[in-house]
């Protein structure tokens, strides 16, 4: 967030160093045409940023903690974006509108210059706008399914290339060569570049690997354990606590699931999936043993921290249980044993404990005090039992609706949490 608001500045300031030294002098026209370059110029940044985050490249998918984060923040461009189209075609249309409205008179308007490209490029930029606009609304209503919303958003990258075309093609002549046209031509074409990645099918490739899955069981109520078995290249990079996003039905696309275990002798990945939705609840039924799987990653930031001298407590909702599983397997597998630890791990029944006898085993190999809180027989979590007069470093991975209990308890930046959900 700081980089982008630090490149937006930057815009905004080459844009200012740019106008001339009689610029407070200039009338209704100057100043409508400054507003226009800039609030594309503006817009093409945020394109440029959220189009880059969509092909999920690693070190940035690192440096901003996670896809889980990085998607909320390519969200997040996505609104602002929307807000600076409307802003900008508000701009290029106001002449038209005023002179109908007879505020301005039609002969002030002036003839515009360009070469034979310039209506082509307006239709570009008309286009890509309401497809903008369409695409965040689409977003931000949720109506749709997830695959579908998916299906949809891969339009994205048509529009960023007409978005990108219509900068390149309409940025005014005396600015291209000004450190405000640079910015702006570098952001049309990086948008572009992403753009194109994204419709050439290149997102992630470099990092997908094929597998095949190996063996299939139920350890816990209304969730299935895959095992699939992955070329070692899939595991050189991975922390305990990431995840891949796995394709076991090329129709379904990708989903996010973390990594249970990984045994890097056999090459063999573990994934526990909870059926909440279509697609996770056909896997409990139907899911052939020796089919093939794609598995991309892994990604996340979500992983092991390192001991400290205060309390650290960790909190799992039902299937968020899956990254701290694969932290106590690391922990009993390194040592030394942990002292000032606490795992509260939450479900609705007994029956949905995965691997119970497991984990307490892991726990008491690895010094780390397990609670485990069956809400049907306790009631539901209540942090401030939990946490006391305390305010521990405190690691949640389970529903929104813990995540938001135990926000309004912890400081922010006590809270450190995994969103099982991009969208
Ligand atoms: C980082 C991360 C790790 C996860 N780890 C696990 C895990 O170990 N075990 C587990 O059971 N679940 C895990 N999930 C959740 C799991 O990805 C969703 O439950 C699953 O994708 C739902 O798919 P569906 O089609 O069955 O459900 P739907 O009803 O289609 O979706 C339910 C919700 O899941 C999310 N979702 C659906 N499809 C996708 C997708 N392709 N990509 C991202 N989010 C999606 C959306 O928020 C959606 O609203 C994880 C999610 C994330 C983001």
């Amino acid at each position: 967030m700081t980089y982008l608001s630090g490149l937006l500045a930057l815009c905004l300031l080459s844009w200012g160093l740019s106008l001339p030294a009689d610029a407070l002098a200039m009338g209704f026209f100057f100043w409508r045409g400054q507003l226009v370059q800039l609030s594309g110029a503006l817009l093409m940044v945020l394109l440029a940023a959220l189009l880059l985050m969509a092909t999920r490249p690693r070190w940035l998918e690192q440096r901003l903690g996670g896809l889980d984060r990085l998607y909320p923040l390519h969200k997040a461009c996505g609104i602002g974006a929307a807000g600076l189209v409307l802003l900008h075609w508000w701009l290029a249309a106001s002449p038209r509108w005023l002179s109908q409205w007879g505020w301005l008179s039609s002969a002030a308007h002036h003839a515009h210059q360009g070469g034979p490209w310039r209506s082509l490029a307006v239709t570009l930029g008309e286009l890509a706008c309401y497809g903008m606009l369409l695409l965040v609304v689409i977003s931000l209503v949720k109506a749709l399914p997830y695959d579908r919303f998916r299906q949809i958003h891969k339009l994205g990258g048509v529009l960023g290339l007409m978005a990108g075309s219509h900068g390149l093609l309409l940025l005014a002549a005396p600015l291209r060569w000004t450190p405000f046209g640079l910015l702006c031509q570098l952001a049309c074409l990086l948008a572009m570049a992403a753009a194109l990645w994204s419709l050439l099918g290149r997102i992630g490739l470099a990092r997908r690997f094929a597998g095949e899955l190996v063996s299939l069981s139920h350890p816990a109520s209304e969730v299935v354990e895959l095992a699939i078995r992955l070329p070692r290249a899939f595991a050189r990079d991975y922390r305990p606590g990431q995840f891949a996003l796995l394709t076991l039905d090329p129709k379904e696309g990708a989903h996010p699931f973390t990594i249970l275990h990984q045994d890097r002798a056999t090459g063999l990945t573990h994934f526990a999936i909870k059926g909440v939705g279509d697609h996770t609840r056909q896997l409990l039924t139907a899911c052939p043993v020796g089919q093939a799987v794609w598995a991309e990653g892994p990604y996340g930031t979500f992983t092991l921290p390192a001991e400290a001298q205060t309390p650290q407590l960790w909190v799992a909702g039902g299937i968020g249980i899956t990254p701290f599983f694969a932290w106590l397997e690391a922990l009993a597998r390194q040592g030394p044993r942990r002292r000032h630890t606490r795992l509260i791990y939450c479900v609705e029944r007994p029956e949905e404990v995965l691997h119970g006898e497991r984990l307490q085993q892991l726990a008491q190999q690895s010094g780390v005090v397990l609670q485990i809180h069956i809400c049907q027989q306790a009631g539901p979590l209540a942090p401030a039992a939990v946490l006391g007069q305390s305010s521990p470093q405190c690691w949640f991975c389970g529903p929104p609706g813990l995540a938001t209990r135990l926000a309004l308890w912890l400081p922010a930046h006590r809270l450190r949490y995994e969103r099982f959900a991009f969208r």
